[in-house]
């Protein structure tokens, strides 16, 4: 897993700050995976896109929210700190090498940039290679201690729950990826009830609604953006789930070859365990290995 800059961003409803981690790269190494694409993986944390604000509890897109600043977790300048803090130097330069050395301090727009500036230069001239890294993650944490506290009234986002998923359904005109989102999540929010249970409690209402509905989704063009399977699987699976076990044979039947992307073997390797479970009239939501 690589991280990605920790961004602040402000609410596009009330302004209020918020820090959120983003992730450059993940895996699914020692991951536990549900056939409804819920995924259970230390090395692939749950990203969200709809979010509780923390200061006014309304549901926000964190791609609708105005970055404000960042960084880069330890052991790498941040992106606008790298740029601001150091520059070409010239004299390397001249011979053949392209090294960095810190920048003048007129360069720097405030006391927080002016404390770690002096760290970099008191200890980074280029003559003190020794101890680069630590010296690059110490300046740096002064600097990341000095950003926050810049920005004093931040709150964390929360998680929304299948009232505040609901709500957003309802209340606003949304875009079909936004609604596959929401409703995927609702599924498997609504599965956790059941998730590993032998024997599980049937569907409620609401829960079918949303199935039916979201199989209409999924079954549009260019849908697929965000989910980490195919939607043919997807649909496979609701109509499983539903104990509609012919039509989610024939749906997985659907994906093919030619339409294989990247990780074809493992999605095989998934859609024959689905199949199998069809099989076996199993409507159950068990985790399947990887
Ligand atoms: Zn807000």
């Amino acid at each position: 897993m690589t991280p990605g800059p920790t961004l602040l961003k402000a609410c596009n409803k009330c302004g209020g700050l918020s820090w959120t981690g983003t992730f450059a790269s993940t895996n699914t190494f020692g991951a536990k995976f549900w056939p409804d694409g819920k995924i259970d993986a230390p090395m692939q944390p749950d990203e969200h896109w709809l979010v509780l604000c923390g200061h006014c509890n309304q549901p926000i897109w964190v791609d609708e929210t105005e970055e404000i600043d960042g960084y880069w977790s330890y052991k790498r300048l941040s992106y606008v700190g790298y740029r601001r803090y150091m520059g070409v130097d010239k004299e390397w330069n001249e011979r053949g090498q392209n090294r960095l050395r810190p920048r003048s301090i007129d360069d720097f727009d405030n006391n927080y940039d002016s404390e770690a500036y002096e760290y970099f230069n008191g200890n980074m001239s280029c003559d003190q290679e020794a101890n680069y890294d630590e010296k690059r993650r110490i300046a740096y944490s002064i600097y990341v201690v000095n950003l926050k506290a810049k920005y004093p009234n931040t709150q964390e986002y929360k998680s929304t729950t299948v009232a505040d998923l609901q709500d957003t359904l309802n209340q606003n005109s949304l875009s079909l990826k936004k609604e596959v989102y929401i409703r995927l999540r609702l599924m498997r929010l609504y599965n956790d009830v059941n998730r590993d249970n032998p024997e599980p409690q049937p569907a409620f209402e609401t829960q079918y609604a949303n199935w039916i509905q979201l199989i209409k989704c999924l079954s549009e063009e260019g849908t697929s953006a965000r989910q980490r399977i195919p939607n043919d699987f997807l649909v496979a699976e609701i109509y499983r789930e539903m104990g509609r076990f012919t039509e989610a044979v024939e749906t997985l039947n659907k994906w093919t070859f030619e339409k294989r992307g990247e990780g074809y073997e493992r999605e095989l390797i998934r859609k024959n365990r689905l199949v199998k479970l069809c099989d076996n009239q199993d409507a159950r939501v068990m985790a399947i290995a990887e």
